[in-house]
């Protein structure tokens, strides 16, 4: 049940994304079509662990139905992110609702906050 796994997830505690990940610090790439994200504080592409995921929410298409004819679902995941090297602890979340489309330094919300990439 997706509701139980959201109360499960990190214990029930808030899990927002810190500072630290935001405005484009956290980056990641693929070897072959596994993505791994790099730890914004160490050098030389230190992966990190993700140690736990949530479904943050997932229901039928509602959001901007007409601009996205092939989408299967509305769907937020949150991945819950650990450096073992500087213990880096954090979360970032994957979603299809919200901005979907354009160039990054168009984002609504950077725009927002007068943020440029
Ligand atoms: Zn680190």
């Amino acid at each position: 049940m997706e509701g139980e796994s959201i109360k499960k997830f990190n214990k029930g505690k808030p899990f927002h994304g810190s500072k630290d990940i935001s405005n484009g610090k956290l980056t990641g790439t693929t070897d072959t079509d596994y993505f791994y994200f790099f730890c914004p504080k160490c050098s030389d592409r230190q992966i990190l662990q993700i140690l736990d995921f949530g479904i943050v929410n997932e229901w039928p298409v509602e959001y901007a139905k007409k601009d996205r004819l092939k989408a299967k679902k509305d769907f937020t995941i949150v991945f819950e992110l650990y450096c073992s090297k500087c213990k880096l602890h954090d979360f970032v979340k994957v979603s299809n609702v919200g901005w979907q489309g354009g160039k990054l330094k168009d984002s609504p919300i950077l725009k927002n906050r007068g943020t440029k990439d």
